[in-house]
């Protein structure tokens, strides 16, 4: 599984659910992708934080990046 399809998952990006299925499932059993999701579940709870603190600009970014990874 790659970093991008993790972080959409995070993001709550994901709503495919074979797709959904399929990453909840890799998260079970593979410990590689557990620690990265907890890394990336991390980085994104702080860029979060950023965008709170900054009003203005909060949520509009991750949804053009949720737009602009989904296909
Ligand atoms: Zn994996």
């Amino acid at each position: 599984m790659c970093d991008s399809d993790l972080e959409q998952y995070l993001l709550g990006c994901v709503t495919d659910e074979s797709e959904l299925a399929m990453i909840e499932e890799h998260l079970l059993i593979c410990e590689q992708c557990i620690d990265r999701a907890q890394r990336l579940g991390m980085e994104m709870a702080s860029i979060r934080q950023a965008l709170v603190s900054d009003q203005k600009s909060a949520v509009q970014p991750i949804r053009r990046i949720c737009l602009a990874m989904s296909v």
